[in-house]
């Protein structure tokens, strides 16, 4: 058996160089951004508020801090301030519930 053929299995990823948004570990949406400055990166949800910040040394960048950032929470050692601007309304109204109920009883 000669001739080995040789598979070049060529796999073509189109990766952004940088994805400047993560996925978030409480809400689960790709919507965290993280921003560094002054060896502290601050991560923001874009969709559920969450918000922290974390001392990061110099040579990290914004997928360094992140993976920080998600042992850090998921260590439970993590500060999250709450965003949330007047987010206090609770609803509790549950909509579309009928009281049809059905008469089986006859008296
Ligand atoms: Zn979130």
């Amino acid at each position: 058996m000669g001739g080995k053929r040789r598979k070049r299995t060529k796999i073509i990823r189109v990766k952004p160089k940088l994805p400047k948004t993560f996925e978030c570990p409480r809400c689960g949406k790709v919507s965290i951004s993280v921003k560094i400055k002054d060896n502290v990166a601050t991560i923001t949800c874009g969709s559920c508020g969450l918000y922290t910040e974390i001392e990061v040394p110099p040579v990290f960048d914004e997928a360094n801090a992140y993976s920080k950032f998600i042992d850090m929470y998921l260590e439970g050692r993590l500060q999250i301030k709450e965003r949330t601007n007047e987010n206090t309304e609770e609803e509790n109204e549950i909509e579309g519930e009928s009281e049809e109920i059905p008469h089986g009883q006859v008296e």
